[in-house]
C-alpha cells in the first residue's frame, strides 16, 4: 500500500493537492477537518463536540480524533492506500496511526510537508475564507491561533517521521501544478527504493 500523511500548516495546500494525488495514485482521501466539518453541518453528537475546537482552532481531543480516523479508515479495505490530510496533527496521533497501519499489516510510506511561510498561510486563509465561508478562516486571531497550534503541538511530528527516515519537505509556493509535480516526484523516488 501507498500511504501518504499530507502535512503543513494551515493553508499550505493540502487539501488541494490531497484531491491531485488520489487522482493520479488511486488513493482514498481522510482528512479529519472534513469529517468534522461534515459532521457539524449534520449536527451530529461528534459534530456538536468538535464545534467549539473548530471555532478557536484549537485541536480536536486526541482520543476523539484518533477514533474517528480510524472508523473512517476502517470503511476501506482491498485499497491501494490512504492520504491523510490533517493527521496525524500530534505525536500522540502519530503513534496511533503507527499502530493502527501495522494492525493492518501496513504501514506509513512518507510524509509530505508542504512548506509556506506565515504571511503567504495568513494572506491564503483570509482570501480562502471569503469564497469557503469557512469561521475559522475569516478571523485573524483564530488563523493566528491555528498557527501557533501548528508551530506548538503538530510541527514536533517531523521530527517523529525523520528518525523513520520518511520526512520529505517540499516547496508549497507557487504554481498548484509545479507543486504537484515536486510532490510525485518525491513518491515516484519512494515507491521505487
Ligand atoms: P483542517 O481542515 O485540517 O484545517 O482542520 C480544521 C480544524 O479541524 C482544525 O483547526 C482542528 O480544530 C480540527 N482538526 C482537524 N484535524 C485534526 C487533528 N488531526 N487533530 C485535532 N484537530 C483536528
Amino acid at each position: 500500500m501507498l500511504n501518504i500523511v499530507l502535512f503543513g500548516p494551515p493553508g499550505s495546500g493540502k487539501g488541494t493537492q490531497a484531491a491531485k494525488l488520489v487522482d493520479k495514485y488511486n488513493l482514498v482521501h481522510l482528512s479529519t477537518g472534513d469529517i468534522f466539518r461534515a459532521n457539524i453541518k449534520g449536527e451530529t453528537e461528534l459534530g456538536k463536540l468538535a464545534k467549539s475546537y473548530l471555532d478557536q482552532g484549537q485541536l480536536v481531543p486526541d482520543e476523539v480524533t484518533i477514533h474517528i480516523l480510524q472508523s473512517e479508515a476502517d470503511k476501506h479495505t482491498g485499497v491501494n492506500g490512504f492520504i491523510f490530510d490533517g493527521f496525524p496533527r500530534t505525536i500522540q496521533q502519530a503513534e496511533a496511526l503507527d499502530a493502527y497501519l501495522a494492525a493492518r499489516n501496513t504501514s506509513v510510506s512518507m510524509m509530505l510537508s508542504l512548506e509556506v511561510e506565515e504571511e503567504e498561510l495568513k494572506k491564503r486563509l483570509l482570501l480562502r475564507g471569503k469564497d469557503s465561508g469557512r469561521a475559522d478562516d475569516q478571523n485573524p486571531e483564530v488563523i493566528q491561533n491555528r498557527i501557533n497550534v501548528y508551530h506548538r503541538d503538530t510541527a514536533p511530528a517531523k521530527a517523529y517521521y525523520t528518525q523513520q527516515n520518511k520526512y520529505k519537505a517540499v516547496n508549497g509556493v507557487g504554481a498548484i501544478d509545479d507543486i504537484f509535480d515536486l510532490l510525485c516526484a518525491e513518491i515516484d523516488a519512494g515507491a521505487s527504493k
